[in-house]
């Protein structure tokens, strides 16, 4: 296989990771994704795939859930395999259990916790020492604006997406001697799978926070994480960058 660049984003088989694989098969890396839900016939899975491989690149597919560390291993050993090398790490997989804290179980903590910040830690742990064999690399995770502004209802999301900032500053200072950097990327409300569930009338009220006037789309984080995992953004590292249409200022 030709040496060209290889990025792997957890959760691509839909939604913003969907958009992230297209936009960095686009700029020429051959693309790794990992996916929860069914097998290799998981139509979104096979939607994905066929959109990368349009781009003339190599794709590869896996089922793993990524808040288990073990398998997260074995994902990475099967990507290795694969490809030999990771040169951009995209953490977007992520999940949410809404309910106001009252009424919120002690499941639905964990789990979004064990998805959204363990499962960012497993895959950090395990591309870490890849990139660091290779003395470069970017890793690029998906937070949200209300880590920094919370939203009512979301206290574990919300608790998981502010984690992730702080661990990717700290991981940001252990690696960048090696070439290495780490940042943070806070998407506002994106027309999602995941945003699905609220109703016009939320979305016109949320709308109307938003400076720039609308929701954003899958295509405006994709734009933002082409740039910071190239070597355009070489010099950022510990950042955190919102792409919100200005929702959180
Ligand atoms: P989405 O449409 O719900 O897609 C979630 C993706 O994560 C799917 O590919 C899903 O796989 C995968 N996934 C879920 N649980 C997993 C697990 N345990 N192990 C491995 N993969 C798993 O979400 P989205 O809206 O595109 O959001 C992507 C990221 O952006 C998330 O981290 C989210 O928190 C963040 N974000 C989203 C918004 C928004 O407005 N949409 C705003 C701020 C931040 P399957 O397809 O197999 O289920």
């Amino acid at each position: 296989m030709e040496q060209r660049k290889v990025a792997f984003i957890t959760g691509g088989s839909r939604g913003i990771g969907q958009a992230i694989c297209i936009a960095l098969a686009k700029e020429g890396y051959h693309i790794g994704f990992n996916y929860v839900s069914g097998d290799e016939t998981n139509p979104n899975v096979i939607k994905t795939k066929q959109l990368i491989e349009e781009y003339g690149v190599e794709v590869f597919s896996i089922k793993t859930n990524i808040a288990s560390f073990k398998d997260t291993q074995i994902m990475f050993d099967e990507v290795i395999k694969v490809f030999g090398r990771i040169d951009v790490l995209v953490n977007n997989a992520g999940i949410t259990k809404d309910n106001l804290l009252l009424k919120m179980k002690e499941e639905a903590f964990d789990e979004v916790i064990d998805v959204n910040l363990k499962g960012t830690w497993n895959c950090m742990k395990c591309v870490s020492k890849i990139m660091l064999k290779q003395r470069c690399g970017s890793i690029l995770s998906m937070s949200s604006v209300v880590a920094l502004h919370g939203n009512a209802g979301q206290v574990n999301y919300c608790a998981s997406k502010a984690g992730i900032i702080g661990m990717s500053v700290a991981l940001a200072k252990e690696l960048g001697t090696r070439g290495i950097t780490v940042n943070t990327l806070a998407p506002g409300f994106i027309d999602t799978d995941m945003t699905q569930g609220l109703s016009e009338e939320i979305k016109q009220q949320l709308v109307k926070q938003i400076p720039l006037g609308k929701l954003g789309n899958v295509e405006d984080i994709a734009n933002a994480v082409v740039f910071l995992t190239s070597e355009k953004a070489k010099y950022i590292t510990g950042q955190t960058i919102y792409v919100d249409g200005g929702m959180g200022l």
